[in-house]
């Protein structure tokens, strides 16, 4: 039942020049060095970048779900869209995708365990991996990523402690726990947070500031200690970094 979308960022630099951005839907809005800024106008391609009219019919996208769907897939992320299902009150995934590849400046890298996310937070997620991670891998590590390895998205649960639903439950939050460079070397949170030498220390702490500034709620290892082996991402809601 699900809708092929695979979009190749190749096949779609001319479209990422006129599409920057998920303006109301990331936090933070800029996507770093993505070049230009589009008008609300060029926000909608006559032809969308995705298989949006092929979408499972219950799947009824708004304009902005449209936009981003189209943001992501030019930026060069690869993914599919998925169906909605009600799993539970509060727990729905509504205009997720399945993202199996995210673009960096030179390279594609890919994304492990991860489940279905909506989009607004998978847009947020594969900025924060090219203009974040990637190039703080490059400048810092002096090796490209090959993979973030991920704890997961979707989880239809309470914050902990709360009788609130986490955005987990709404398919709007990652958990990162560690980074693969391209040379081989593999970082983990849980270990290396603290652990790690002087250059993967400060790796890990330029990722999390860098989070800061594209997700409403990043949490990690200094919140407390659930986030020891990883970095929360939420990408709706007040900014909130710790
Ligand atoms: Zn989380």
């Amino acid at each position: 039942m699900k809708t092929k979308a695979f979009i190749r960022g190749t096949t779609l630099l001319a479209s990422a020049l006129a599409l920057a951005g998920c303006g109301s839907m990331v936090p933070g809005g800029s996507s770093g060095a993505a070049p230009g800024t589009a008008s609300t106008a060029a926000r909608a391609p006559a032809r969308p970048a995705t298989g949006i009219a092929s979408a499972p019919q219950s799947y009824a996208a708004s304009e902005t779900d449209r936009g981003c769907l189209a943001d992501l897939g030019a930026s060069g992320a690869r993914f599919e869209l998925l169906p909605d299902t009600y799993a539970a009150p509060g727990c729905n995934k509504l205009g997720t995708v399945q993202l199996s590849a995210l673009a960096g400046d030179r390279s594609i890298f890919g994304v492990s365990n991860l489940g279905p996310v909506r989009c607004g937070t998978a847009k947020a997620f594969g900025d924060w991996a090219r203009f974040g991670v990637d190039r703080a891998a490059r400048q810092i590590l002096g090796s490209p990523i090959a993979r973030i390895e991920t704890m997961g998205s979707y989880a239809c649960r309470n914050v902990a402690g709360t009788e609130r639903r986490s955005a987990h439950a709404r398919a709007e939050a990652i958990d990162v726990s560690g980074f693969v460079l391209e040379d081989g070397r593999r970082i983990v949170l849980r270990r290396d947070w603290n652990g790690g030498d002087a250059e993967t220390r400060e790796f890990l702490r330029v990722v999390h500031r860098s989070a800061c500034k594209r997700f409403g709620t990043v949490l990690g290892p200094e919140y407390n200690a659930a986030h020891e082996d990883h970095f929360h991402l939420e990408g709706t809601g007040a900014k909130f970094c710790r």
